[in-house]
């Protein structure tokens, strides 16, 4: 895979993103061509916002395990990504020709290392991506744990992680 290139400007959105949400995580995606990432879009976090009874993408006994969490613990175990604003953002991205490059998402207090679950979804998306005409994305995660926010992005693929280089310009 060929290095990911993006502008130092966007890094800044994602980590003033990532304040802006925090205790939640907030997630979002980056496009762009070529592997240089020229768009961001930020996506609402449903796990922040509604709660557990929303989530099609765990099992039953891990959804009810949230159900018993408060908003804020449950913002820190998990995002999913808001459909409406997913859908729009592809829509954009098509409009203007670009390739979904990055999922990003932030962890308020832990490393910047994906989790059992991020591993999880991200590997049940491995199908999915596919099937809705996009590329399958790095991971980007933005971790707030320390004063200086730790930037790291991966290949998740069949719950194997993989470091991606990217380049910051
Ligand atoms: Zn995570």
């Amino acid at each position: 895979m060929a290095d990911l290139v993006i502008p130092k400007t966007i890094l800044d959105d994602i980590i003033a993103h990532a304040n802006e949400l925090t205790p939640h995580e907030c997630c979002g995606l980056l496009a762009g061509t070529n592997g240089v990432v020229s768009h961001l879009y930020r996506i609402k976090n449903i796990v922040a916002v509604e709660g557990a009874q929303n989530l099609s993408s765990f099992d039953s006994a891990k959804a009810a395990h949230l159900e018993r969490l408060s908003p804020d613990e449950r913002a820190e175990i998990a995002f999913v990504m808001d459909m409406q604003d997913f859908s729009a953002a592809k829509k954009d991205m098509r409009n203007r020709g670009l390739d979904l490059q990055v999922v990003y998402h932030s962890h308020p207090h832990d490393p910047a290392r994906p989790s059992v679950t991020d591993i999880k979804i991200a590997s049940d998306y491995e199908e999915i991506w596919p099937k809705i005409n996009l590329p399958i994305p790095a991971y980007l995660l933005v971790s707030l744990m320390n004063p200086t926010p730790d930037v790291r992005c991966y290949w998740i693929k069949s719950e194997h992680v993989v470091s991606a280089d990217f380049v910051i310009r």
